[in-house]
């Protein structure tokens, strides 16, 4: 029998084992199972491959991306082994050839799509046939805390139950103590050998700016850093997609759209031109890239920000896999979170929440004024790195000032509001108030005669929407799902009371250089009655309810 190490020459022409990767097969070729959480790119593949090929038997993979089934067992058999895959995108003809070539013993690897195990007929041709080891790959589909939740990943939990001596190895570049935690139990892995290797990637270069004109920031950034590089450009809608493709492309950068609404045909084309041309620029929803392996895409841009860290981190992930220098850009703006607390409305009570605190760890990344990688590497439990020098905010550190006396006018313009008119506005509509617009709908709601009616003509529109970002950041103001209308919180008062300062990212730079905004002592601007306090009591109330109901911390 060839040892890992042989294997790993012969079969897949490789010098050495990348870290982890040795430890991992020879865990699986002794018949143990395995936990394995590593990075986007990391090597994950060999780590059930290679036992398959050592241990007697057919190494079975569940995994829930059919589309690249084809391509998988294409690459496999190019390299002499023998692998073929059951979904249902095959017909019975092809799929009584991999059956048989199954109970032949003429397989070394059988990919599986989730569902098929929902099948009778898929467990009982499984009991005919001799089993290496099971393989659950994109193990966070398991967990329904996740963004990848499939139903059909909760029946992995039998496998065990019928073949209780087939080693098992779940693998997964989804990785936050919870997740880790939930695919544990879930899949009953807890004696499973834990594998953790470090998600840094150091070199991806983490950026994050204030988003003005994203199609414009987009194509500068694209111009003058990746003009003829592959890359992958993040949009959260499918028309987006097309849009900034369109737009890209006429302005001289190749690209490509790909979404979920586009024709099977069409998707399959554009995956298969980006893997092979060189240069190209796919605009996209996150249904693309799980699982492609492109090791010279040079940047992942985001024009909209991701539901969350986990999603954010992969899909930054596939930038730079083969080690070289890579980018990750990212524009947000204000309205991006207003888009997602829309809609985070979808779901549950608990599902909700869910999003509601992913969307706050995405902003905290945003608004970070520390280093952005370990800010993510501490997200994803591995603490103490230091500073890494390369993202923007260790070239750069951030410029603060101090914007108590803003955030007390932005937010007695919402107290106002609601205190005198009964009334909830959204963002602008409050801007437009501060810097004392005469607009249409000022006019037609009176907002004219507010007492803070135009107190806000020292800063832009620009920067009271940073202002107010980074307010909704912190918790300090909210904004109601429903209807994007901005609400006062519990941690309200204490700035309005000038009991609590508010320091914020000078993002959106000053229009006039060494201006400075300091918030006198005792905060004669803050416009807090006494009345007040029924409106934060209300919220606290309701915040302390709802989270004690669904055990999570109040966000
Ligand atoms: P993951 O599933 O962890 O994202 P893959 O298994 O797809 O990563 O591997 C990513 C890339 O790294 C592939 O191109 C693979 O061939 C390559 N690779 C994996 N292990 C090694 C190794 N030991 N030496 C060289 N290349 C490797
Ligand atoms: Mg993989």
């Amino acid at each position: 029998m060839d040892t890992p190490l042989e294997v790993l020459h012969r079969v897949f022409g490789y010098d050495s084992f990348r870290p982890g990767q040795q430890e991992i097969i020879e865990t699986v070729v002794a018949g143990g199972d395995a936990l394995v959480l590593m990075p986007t790119g990391g090597g994950k593949s060999l780590c059930y491959q290679i036992p398959a090929l050592v241990r007697p038997g057919v190494g079975v993979v569940v995994s829930p991306l059919i589309a690249l089934m084809q391509d998988q067992v294409d690459a496999l058999t190019a390299l002499g082994v023998r692998a073929g895959f059951l979904n249902s995108t095959q017909d019975f003809g092809e799929r009584q050839e991999v059956e048989a070539a199954f109970l032949a013993g003429d397989l070394d690897l059988l990919y599986l799509a989730p569902e098929r195990l929902r099948v009778d007929s898929t467990i009982r041709l499984l009991e005919k046939g001799e089993i290496a080891l099971f393989a659950i790959d994109e193990a966070h589909c398991v967990s329904q805390w996740g963004h990848d939740f499939r139903p059909d990943y909760l029946m992995l939990s039998g496998l065990h139950e019928r073949w209780p001596n087939v080693p098992r190895i779940a693998l997964t570049a989804t990785a936050t103590p919870e997740t880790h935690q939930e695919i544990s139990s879930r899949l009953g892995l807890d004696a499973a050998r834990h594998f953790v290797a470090s998600f840094d990637r150091p070199n991806i270069q983490y950026r994050i700016s204030p988003k003005s004109e994203p199609k414009r920031q987009l194509l500068d950034f694209i111009r003058t850093e990746h003009p003829d590089d592959a890359g992958i450009v993040y949009c959260l809608s499918r028309s987006s997609a097309e849009k900034i493709a369109e737009f890209l492309s006429d302005h001289g950068i190749a690209a490509i759209p790909y979404h979920a609404g586009l024709d099977a045909r069409v998707r399959a084309l554009h995956q298969a031109r980006f893997l092979r041309e060189e240069g190209l620029t796919v605009v996209a929803t996150i249904a693309f890239g799980m699982g492609i392996d492109k090791p010279d895409v040079r940047f992942v841009a985001h024009l909209d920000l991701p539901k969350s860290l986990e999603g954010y981190y992969q899909e930054t992930g596939r930038a730079g896999r083969d080690g070289l220098p890579a980018t990750a850009w990212m524009a947000y703006g204000l309205q991006d979170v207003v888009q997602h607390r829309r809609m985070a409305l979808e779901g549950d009570e608990a599902h909700r929440r869910r999003q509601a605190l992913h969307l706050d760890a995405m902003l905290a990344l945003c608004e970070t004024v520390t280093c952005r990688r370990v800010m993510l590497l501490d997200y994803f439990g591995e603490t103490g790195t230091g500073p890494c020098g390369n993202c923007d905010t260790c070239h750069n550190r951030p410029d603060t000032w101090d914007a108590t006396v803003p955030a007390q006018k932005v937010l007695s313009a919402v107290y106002r509001l609601a205190k005198e008119r009964g009334q909830k506005f959204g963002v602008g509509q409050i801007v437009d108030i501060l810097l004392g617009k005469k607009t249409a709908k000022v006019e037609q709601f009176g907002h004219d005669s507010l007492t803070v009616f135009g107190v806000g003509q020292d800063l832009s529109s620009a920067e009271w929407h940073g202002v107010v970002r980074q307010l909704l950041t912190r918790g300090i103001l909210a904004v109601e799902p429903a209807h994007g209308t901005l609400v006062l919180t519990d941690k309200s008062g204490g700035v309005l009371r000038g009991h609590d300062q508010v320091s914020l990212r000078r993002d959106l730079k000053p229009r006039a250089a060494g201006r400075t905004m300091k918030a006198k002592a005792g905060a004669p601007q803050a416009d807090l009655p006494a009345e007040a306090g029924p409106l934060f009591e209300r919220l606290r109330a309701w915040r302390a309810a709802t989270a004690k109901e669904q055990g999570v911390p109040a966000y």
